[in-house]
């Protein structure tokens, strides 16, 4: 099995292979085809599994190949537990669009605030931030997501340990539900919470769960 087999563009395949990249992992395998189709996603696989790419192919491919929704950016969002997580995703992110017409930002606590509303107001495709952050930035009009067509929650059952839950409502509420696809990741299922918040977030969500085992 190859990325190209699920779905993923030659272009972004070749990034991959760059990275020395070329066979799925099981969550990879699992979760592309179906963020690709369109689904809402809950998707849960152990740490170090590859869960980044699970999400970030599909994001990017979808920002490459359709049109927007609506003329106001960002078009994703990316919601990550920590500044260091939001960093790591940033990072592998700008690899898969080095070359290419698309652009991110991201949003965390303990960066100049007034830098990031100028790299807001560039109008980026892809936000990534911690919850804070990014709650901050929507308090003060600086990032605006009537245009949002994927929302992302990376480590889910991290984001509420770390008692984000009232900043990912906000999130939530301010994104336009006509236009969105959400996905979940969660390294872990015990979490009541995670449950409760993918009833909150998601609809008719397809679950995928890869066994500790795997
Ligand atoms: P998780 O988020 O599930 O903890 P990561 O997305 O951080 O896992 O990936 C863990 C490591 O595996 C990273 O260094 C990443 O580059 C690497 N990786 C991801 N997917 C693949 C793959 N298909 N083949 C080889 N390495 C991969
Ligand atoms: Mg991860």
């Amino acid at each position: 099995m190859q990325f190209s087999d699920l779905g993923i563009d030659s272009r972004l395949c070749g990034q991959l292979t760059h990275q020395g990249i070329t066979t799925p992992t099981d969550i990879q395998a699992q979760a592309i085809p179906l963020a690709l189709a369109g689904h809402d996603l809950f998707a849960q696989s152990k740490t170090g599994s590859g869960k980044t790419l699970a999400f970030l192919l599909p994001a990017v491919q979808r920002v490459m190949k359709q049109r927007a929704l609506s003329k106001r950016d960002p078009r994703v969002v990316i919601v990550t537990p920590t500044r260091e997580l939001a960093s790591q995703v940033y990072s592998q992110l700008r690899l898969l669009i080095a070359g290419t017409a698309l652009s991110g930002t991201k949003v965390i606590g303990g960066e100049n605030f007034n830098d990031q509303v100028k790299a807001l107001r560039k109008n980026p495709h892809f936000v990534i931030g911690t919850p804070g952050r990014i709650a901050d930035h929507l308090d003060g009009r600086s990032l605006q997501l009537g245009g949002l067509e994927l929302l992302i929650f990376d480590e889910a059952d991290r984001i509420l340990d770390l008692g984000f839950t009232e900043q990912v409502e906000r999130i939530n509420a301010a994104a336009d539900h006509r236009l969105r696809q959400s996905l979940l990741f969660s390294a872990t299922l015990e979490h009541a919470q995670v449950g409760a918040l993918s009833r909150n977030l998601l609809r008719n969500p397809k679950g995928v769960t890869i066994s500790a085992a795997t």
